[in-house]
């Protein structure tokens, strides 16, 4: 970084919980509905109704706790957290807040720097401290009616009232904006992994907020910080961010004031901007729910949730990595999917041929499923077909460039590898005796260049094996083609 000052980033992520139901009413959690479908008496706040706790906001809670190494707590208080909003109907939103759901967390996170070109460095094991994940209903959403200048309505849309949602805070641990967008992809993947959230930017059931501040190296207290929202994709994040280190560093050399403010990423002009400032910050006026009890957590529930749990993109790398012997980079690929993960390894033990499988995999099959507009989830050819076409490689009765075209004629038309194989006259052949035959002939009838060949001119090999190849219609195995042309050739 610039002239020895360093960038101290904390992160803020909302996800929603990917239950059926909202937090506290039986009201479907559905936002994209028509406009209030989904709303009762507790989600429009009316006088008198009482929130119930959803359970499954505390299972899916505690997966992605565990998920994010985070220690589940005993006892979790929720509390109301006191503003006023059009969209919020209570006047407060049910939060948490001295005592959250889970806290003190350590998650080590895979990141690297890239360059100009966003090609990315070495990825190295990163340890950020996550400080809580606590469990809260989010807000309704205000719907603006035309261009800011000429608006003239405004809505209120009720259904996202009451949605779960996991908020998590890590410690201010990051130093440069790739190490903030690896760890949002972290968490998003792992979300998405254990069944806790869909963890989509796009449609805001993923929203995360960075605190930006920036320091001289060495200086031991913090600078004022900058918040930064309304970040809609991981890569405009790691943007505003950017942008906000440059801005603040430039401000401090200059002799200029850093306001402590919320700013925007505007997209069209690639700068952060003002939304306000932080002098109209909130007292929240923080109290327990009245209406809910302690939320009790017992050690026997955490361990029935972990043995639950899926094992973990990062443990399944390490160990694809240790026990298929595969690259970081092949096996994190591999990963980067759950369905892509499974297709793989039931590939990898139904053929034999962990290695061929992920070369096959990332490669031909990708191709063709990208192609496709499909994924691993909805692959036309089934991991055993797969694994069926990569034993016949293995076993010589086909070669490698055979067995590209065979997979792309069985993503095609569904069929196996063997009728595929068997209508396209592919059978590689491997019998020595019928190679035997044509090397004899070849030998009978090139005899100027076995003798060059046996009086010196080695070069001439890759002649008798042209020749054999061509003479068998691509189909014969070259290895066996090999030993037998030195055999002979040898005289
Ligand atoms: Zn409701
Ligand atoms: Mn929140």
């Amino acid at each position: 970084m610039k002239n020895g000052w360093e960038a101290i980033i904390g992160m803020e992520i909302h996800a929603q919980l990917a239950t059926e139901t909202k937090i506290f009413c039986g009201c479907a959690a559905n936002f994209g509905d028509e406009p209030n479908a989904n709303t009762c008496p507790v989600c429009l706040g009316l006088p008198g109704a009482l929130p119930v706790l959803n359970e499954n906001v505390v299972n899916l809670g505690a997966k992605a706790a565990l998920a994010l190494g985070l220690n589940i707590n005993e006892t979790s208080i929720f509390s109301r957290k006191n503003y006023f909003y059009p969209d919020l109907p209570k006047g407060y939103q049910i939060s948490q807040y001295d005592q959250p759901f889970s806290s003190n967390g350590t998650l080590t996170i895979m990141t690297a720097e890239r360059d100009e070109t966003g090609r990315a460095g070495e990825f190295k094991p990163m340890k950020i401290r996550i400080e809580r994940m606590h469990l809260e209903e989010d807000a309704g959403k205000n719907v603006h009616e035309g261009l800011p200048e000429t608006d003239k309505y405004s809505y209120v849309d009720l259904n996202r009232a009451g949605t779960p949602l996991g908020e998590i805070v890590t410690a201010p641990d990051f130093r440069s904006s790739w190490q903030a967008y690896d760890y949002v992809n972290h968490v998003r993947r792992v979300l998405q992994w254990v069944g806790a959230s869909d963890a989509d930017m796009e449609k805001g059931n993923l929203r995360c907020e960075a605190n930006v501040s920036v320091r001289k190296i060495g200086e031991g207290k913090f600078r004022t910080k900058v918040e930064l929202k309304n970040l809609n994709s991981v890569r405009f994040m790691q943007k505003a961010i950017e942008f906000e280190i440059e801005r603040q560093i430039e401000a401090h050399e200059t002799g200029e004031t850093v306001n402590q403010e919320t700013r925007l990423w505007d997209e069209k002009n690639n700068r952060t901007r003002i939304m306000r400032s932080k002098e109209d910050a909130h007292d929240y006026r923080y109290f327990p729910e009245p209406d809910l009890q302690p939320l009790k957590v017992t050690a026997e529930f955490v361990e029935r949730v972990k043995a639950e749990m899926p094992e973990l993109p990062d443990a399944m790398r390490d160990r694809f990595m240790e026990s298929y012997e595969l690259s970081y980079a092949d096996a994190s690929q591999l990963v980067s999917d759950k369905d892509l993960a499974a297709f793989y390894e039931t590939t990898a033990k139904a053929s034999g041929n962990p290695r061929v499988s992920a070369n096959f995999i990332l490669s031909e099959l990708t191709r063709e499923l990208n192609n496709a507009g499909k994924t691993a989830h909805d692959s036309p050819v089934s991991a055993e077909n797969l694994a069926a076409l990569i034993k016949t490689l293995g076993a010589g009765e086909i070669n490698n460039n055979k067995a590209k075209e065979v997979l792309t004629e069985m993503c095609a038309s569904g069929k196996s590898a063997a009728e595929v194989i068997a209508e396209k006259g592919f059978e590689q052949i491997s019998d020595s005796s019928a190679i035997q035959k044509i090397v004899d002939d070849i030998i009978a009838n090139n005899q100027t260049q076995v003798n060059a060949y046996r009086g010196g001119n080695e070069k001439l090999f890759g002649f008798f094996v042209g020749q054999t190849m061509k003479a068998s219609g691509g189909k014969a195995n070259p290895k066996v083609v090999n030993e037998i042309l030195r055999e002979k050739l040898a005289g």
